[in-house]
């Protein structure tokens, strides 16, 4: 097994029977693209485009927009390119963009998708300039909003997006409100791709920037597998993809659970993208499947994270 893996250290993601899962990098810019390129991307499942939004006075202009995305979609030919529209507030100000009024909690506050919806002008701007970077380029452009709670949002989006002309587009599951509407969410969204930093943050109500509750500020933590698990469903029974883009899939063992799950894709930082791959190619979906059931029976993240090891034991 452990040959076989070494020899699957490049080369498409895909389970030791050959189930594949794509195995797509996360990005916050076209500066990002070398090592994701690298280390065999099979596209971008994560491109957090506020980057180009912050530390600057003003909003970057169309052209600028259009160049920065173009890069990015002309290095995936043929590939899937998510991009997830701004994701800013209180915990990603913008010196153009301040908050309505101080928040004490910045994570509960207005960001993502609500920040757009009162300002749908930068929403629309960032979209028309997706639209003409993807045009002549080959890569699948989809487009995601960040901080979906619930099925207005998700529609609001869907008809912002469609009326840039872009087809494709999608939500992140990462507010615990989303999953458990996930089945309702399905009409309004293309597809579905976890968050699983604010989805743990959010469902273990452990504040992702506290050093000191780690142990909620676990994905393991089964509550948090449920909801994924649960996402997964959905997307399944309406036929949508359903991938992860958050820390959990940069973690082997735990990647293996979520394609246990049924997620379909997982995106992450690109030096995680070798030993993930690793991972799958030394598991069966029977053996991912039999660990997910097992950590979903566990009683914490840590019993969680053990049974999923003693299910997982081609991985290292
Ligand atoms: C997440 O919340 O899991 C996610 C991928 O988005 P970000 O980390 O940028 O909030
Ligand atoms: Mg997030």
């Amino acid at each position: 097994v452990r040959a076989e893996a070494a020899a699957r250290s490049t080369g498409p993601g895909r389970t030791c029977d050959g189930h594949p899962v794509p195995l797509l990098a996360n990005i916050g810019g076209p500066q990002d693209l070398p090592a994701a390129l690298e280390l065999g991307a099979e596209g971008v499942g994560l491109y957090r485009s506020e980057f180009l939004f912050l530390d600057r006075a003003d909003a970057p202009a169309h052209d600028e927009q259009v160049a920065a995305y173009r890069a990015v979609l002309e290095a995936f030919p043929g590939a899937k390119v998510v991009v997830r529209t701004l994701d800013s507030g209180a915990d990603k100000p913008l010196a153009f963009l301040p908050p309505r009024a101080p928040e004490p909690n910045p994570a509960l506050g207005e960001r993502g998708l609500r920040m757009m919806r009162r300002h749908p002008e930068i929403l629309r701007a960032q979209l028309a300039a997706l639209a003409d970077a993807h045009r002549d380029t080959e890569a699948d452009l989809h487009v995601m909003a960040p901080m979906v709670t619930d099925v207005e949002d998700a529609e609001w989006f869907a008809a912002e997006a469609a009326a840039a002309g872009l087809a494709t587009a999608g939500v992140m599951v990462e507010v615990p409100a989303a999953a458990l509407r996930a089945a309702r969410l399905t009409d309004a969204a293309a597809f579905f791709s976890i968050g699983t930093n604010d989805l743990t943050q959010y469902a273990c109500a452990a504040d992702r920037e506290a050093g000191s509750l780690s142990r909620f500020q676990d994905s393991w933590q089964p509550g948090v597998l449920e909801l994924v698990a649960m996402t997964a469903r959905a997307a399944r029974e309406a036929e949508r993809s359903c991938g992860v883009c958050g820390e959990a899939a940069a973690d082997p063992f735990l990647a293996c659970v979520l394609v246990g799950m049924g997620v379909d894709s997982l995106s992450m930082g690109a030096t995680a993208l070798p030993l993930v791959r690793a991972a799958l190619a030394a598991s069966s979906l029977a053996q991912c499947r039999a660990a997910a059931e097992a950590a979903l029976a566990a009683r914490g993240a840590a019993e969680a994270k053990q049974a999923a090891r003693d299910a997982l034991p081609g991985v290292t």
